[in-house]
């Protein structure tokens, strides 16, 4: 029988759909798992176990998953033998640390001595003793924000995405102790398989990055105004201009980055481009 890749991804929660979607983006389609701990892609070697977060890294150590998909503070965290293998650009938010709004802090000093309530006990233990600050480590597993309202903690350390629960506690984030996104994580001992099998769920999964990372622009330009569009634009190779049906136009067709995008659009205008069209590439493969 043919080996399968098992992947542990979370079971619900904020990183569920995202690791489902990019699945799907990767031609990989998923039954739905909701109730389920485990089922099998259709038309890709994969098994997919659906956990609760925390699990993850343990599962992965110990091989009954091969591969995971988690947040790096729960990686960082756990701090189980896994690989990171890539960075998958979604669930970002950042692990911060907040005090009472009406606190007078000034720097981390503020926390010598104080009591912290976190869900992040490792991670939080090591950035205070990087800054040579001890304090008082109160772990608690949820609700983390509203420990200084019941009088538990002086302070917290938790995941802040928008600050909006941060507000509405009382509280002011102070200093970041990690930036998170989802990870791809492995085994540290994968079989020649195993590694075939994540090499070429890797290629996809860097095509649809790459891809969401791109747009296809396509663009009218006047022939004489040709040379200086073309050199704005990069392409994958070069260019593709075709002749328009209107004498002296021409169609321009290439790959902007997203990062670069609004600066060149802006420059091809200026070049005398018209008619700027924008699509979104599904996967791109160089
Ligand atoms: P589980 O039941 O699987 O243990 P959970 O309640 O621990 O779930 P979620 O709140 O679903 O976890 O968050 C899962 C991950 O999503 C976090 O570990 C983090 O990496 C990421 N994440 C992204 N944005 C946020 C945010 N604003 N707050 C919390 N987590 C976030
Ligand atoms: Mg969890």
């Amino acid at each position: 029988m043919q080996q399968k890749l098992k992947i542990a991804i979370q079971k619900s929660g904020r990183l569920y759909e995202d690791s489902v979607k990019l699945l799907k983006d990767c031609g990989i389609e998923v039954k739905n798992g909701i109730n389920k701990l485990k089922t099998e892609a259709e038309n890709f070697p994969l098994e997919i176990y659906f956990l609760r977060d925390d699990d993850i890294p343990q599962y992965v150590e110990d091989g009954v998953a091969d591969i995971g998909i988690v947040g790096e503070n729960v990686m960082y965290e756990k701090n189980k033998k896994a690989f990171i293998v890539e960075e998958l650009g979604f669930g970002k938010c950042r692990l911060s640390i907040a005090v009472g709004r009406k606190d007078d802090y000034t720097g981390v000093g503020f926390l010598q001595g104080k009591r912290i309530a976190t869900s992040y006990p490792i991670l939080v233990e090591k950035f205070l003793s990087e800054k040579g600050i001890s304090a008082e480590i109160h772990e608690i597993s949820g609700s983390v924000e509203i420990a200084p309202g019941i009088g538990l903690a002086d302070a917290i350390v938790d995941l802040v995405s928008s600050g909006s629960t941060l507000f509405m506690n009382g509280l002011k984030e102070v200093e970041t102790v990690l930036k998170s996104q989802a990870v791809l994580i492995r085994n540290e001992k994968l079989g020649a398989e195993q590694l075939q099998l994540l090499d070429r769920f890797l290629f996809r999964i860097r095509a649809v990055k790459k891809a969401k990372n791109n747009k296809y622009v396509l663009l009218n330009a006047p022939n004489n105004k040709l040379q200086e569009i073309i050199a704005l634009l990069p392409g994958m190779k070069s260019p593709t201009v075709l002749p328009l049906a209107e004498p002296g136009w021409s169609s321009v067709h290439s790959v902007l980055s997203e990062d670069r995008f609004w600066d060149i659009i802006e420059q091809l205008k200026d070049a005398g481009a018209q008619g700027i069209l924008v699509i979104p590439i599904e996967k791109m493969i160089i």
